[in-house]
């Protein structure tokens, strides 16, 4: 099924490029892979594709689709191909660049051929590429090189059923008006000054500093309870502990490194929380009786990401990690690993998140001996049957130094996200000499295990928004309750009952602006507040207020001191 979808959308942009070779004959192009839930093709153009040039070339594709062109394979000589492809020098670099071993091949429809290996492969006919709609269009520059020149990209999908694509068609529209650029604006959660401050860095706005803190002080105390320590540690440091960690040999490109009155080499700012976790539990002796050691940090990091990459709070280039390090020795590395699954699942189910769990081997080139991978991989593997969780395994899709757990949540549109990583590593305790004193009185190198759950605070809020659409839940909402009084002689009994919530640590607050009743709780339900609590005569008088919620609607009248302690029960995350 899987490989239908794939061959009729691969199909599909072969379609797409014919169509817009027809209408636009001077367009070169560029390469039509299949990606998740579609298709695309570059092309190199004069201009901007427009909504008008969508529908031509959809109704192009239409008339190459009821023509029912057949898919004829045939290889030529390098020679022969770049003849071919006169005219089209990215297909000639293309060519170019596949080894002289490898065979060449063209794929032909009708007056139409392209370069293409054949994979995944394609229906037998231009009539089976299924129900198709153009989407979007966006730059992108030839092999993602920023060096290179502009191609403008346009994306499209097929499915095989009409109704298929409407449900695909309709899930995007959903998602546009989730979209968390979006409701972060229109609830005052963050702003990216890109053109004042740089791109991908986040400011958060009293509303979202809010949503930030419910966020992490749940989390932290989540932590507490499973036994971490937090601990905080400097934003920058000498590039000697990034050379030290290898940072420095693998991630320079991506670090803002800045000079220093103390030494010649400077200082980095990190990209990365682990050497400054590496060096906390190194400054003394430990023994065996003292492990596991699990430290965490919520770390902001800063990595110098492409400004063309950045997008809202999903690709950022300063962000906040969820992150911990856990010491151990090999015998407890299973357990370990059972306690961060059952603290992984925990989290995820306070949010609805279904979720699913790959395991990735050893890949061929590794360092770590045998014996470590081997043990390591066991352990993992028991940990995952023993806490009763289904696992992909992937081998090969492992780091360099070590076994890894990578968890996809699935969103309220079935969108899936990478966020949990749990990353066995024997790197670098290795560079930073790390020991534990075994019961025998011997020197021993514990494992550590890096792992984060959120991953990125921004990200995961981000995912947050749209999974909601801004309808937080109670205990998240940035403001859990706005106080309506119908007139002016209401104020005061509101300002009282502000307090009062206050004082029970609600955040709430009161709408005293002279509006209409009604305009105050329109205004309350754009802003998506949870409760609104309407205040008059007859509530002044019987101690009360009447309650009307978000998403349930009246609820009738409650008295005050009743409505506090139910909202204090329903905000206590613990
Ligand atoms: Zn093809
Ligand atoms: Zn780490």
């Amino acid at each position: 099924m899987i490989n239908k979808i794939e061959n009729m959308r691969h199909t599909a942009s072969h379609v797409l490029a014919q169509a817009v070779l027809r209408l636009f004959p001077d367009v070169k192009l560029g390469i039509g892979p299949v990606i998740q839930d579609g298709f695309y093709y570059d092309f190199l153009f004069g201009r901007e594709f427009s909504e008008d040039d969508f529908l031509k070339i959809e109704e192009e594709m239409h008339r190459i689709v009821k023509d029912d062109y057949k898919l004829e394979k045939f290889t030529l000589s390098r020679e022969k191909a770049l003849e071919e492809l006169e005219g089209q020098p990215f297909k000639q670099e293309l060519v170019m660049d596949i080894p002289e071993s490898e065979e060449i091949s063209f794929y032909k429809q009708g007056e139409f051929t392209d370069l293409c290996e054949g994979k995944p492969s394609h229906v037998a006919s231009t009539s089976q590429i299924g129900k198709f709609k153009i989407l979007s269009t966006s730059g992108a520059y030839w092999k993602g090189n920023e060096n290179n020149v502009m191609l403008q990209r346009i994306y499209a999908t097929s499915f095989e059923k009409k109704s298929e694509l409407k449900a695909y068609l309709d899930k995007l529209k959903e998602a546009e008006k989730r979209d968390h650029r979006r409701i972060g604006q229109k609830l005052n959660l963050f702003e990216i000054f890109s053109q004042d401050a740089g791109s991908g860095l986040v400011f958060w706005l009293p509303q979202g500093k809010k949503l930030l803190n419910s966020l992490m002080e749940w989390s932290r105390s989540m932590h507490v309870k499973d036994g971490y320590r937090e601990i905080e540690t400097p934003h920058i440091v000498h590039t000697n502990l990034w050379e030290k960690s290898g940072h420095l040999a693998n991630f320079k490109d991506f670090m803002f490194i800045c000079p220093d009155d103390e030494g010649d080499s400077g200082v980095g700012i990190k990209p990365m929380n682990c050497p400054g976790h590496m060096l906390v539990y190194s400054r003394k002796r430990r023994s065996y009786k003292e492990l596991p050691v699990k430290l965490m940090e919520f770390g902001t990091v800063y990595r110098n990401e492409k400004a063309g990459t950045m997008h809202g709070l999903f690709r950022v280039r300063g962000f906040t990690q969820d992150d911990a390090h856990i010491f151990c020795t090999f015998d407890q590395l299973e357990n370990q690993i059972i306690e961060v699954l059952n603290f992984a699942e925990s989290i995820f189910s306070k949010f609805g998140f279904k979720w699913k769990l790959f395991f990735k081997g050893r890949p061929d080139k590794s360092i770590g001996s045998d014996a470590a991978w081997e043990k390591a991989e066991s352990s993992l593997k028991a940990a995952i049957s023993k806490a009763g969780i289904d696992a992909e395994y992937i081998p090969g899709d492992g780091a360099f130094y070590g076994p890894k757990l990578d968890f996809e949540i699935e969103d309220a549109l079935g969108r899936h996200w990478q966020c949990t990583t749990v990353q066995i590593d024997f790197n670098l305790p290795d560079r930073f000499n790390l020991s534990y004193v075994n019961s025998n009185d011997e020197e021993e190198v514990p494992v550590l295990i890096h792992r984060a759950i959120f991953g990125s605070m921004e990200r995961f809020i981000g995912i947050l928004i749209e999974h909601y659409a801004g309808n937080f839940p109670f205990w998240l909402s940035p403001t859990q309750a706005i106080i309506v009084p119908i007139s002016e002689k209401h104020f005061d009994y509101g300002r009282e009952f502000l307090n009062d919530l206050k004082s029970a640590g609600i955040r709430a607050k009161l709408d005293d602006r002279n509006e209409k009743v009604g305009k105050k709780i329109r205004d309350a339900e754009l802003n998506k507040v949870p409760y609104m609590f309407v205040v008059g005569d007859r509530e002044m008088n019987s101690s009360s207020v009447s309650v009307r919620h978000r998403d349930d609607g009246d609820r009738g009248s409650v008295s005050k001191n009743e409505l506090i302690e139910e909202l204090k029960k329903e905000g206590n995350v613990n």
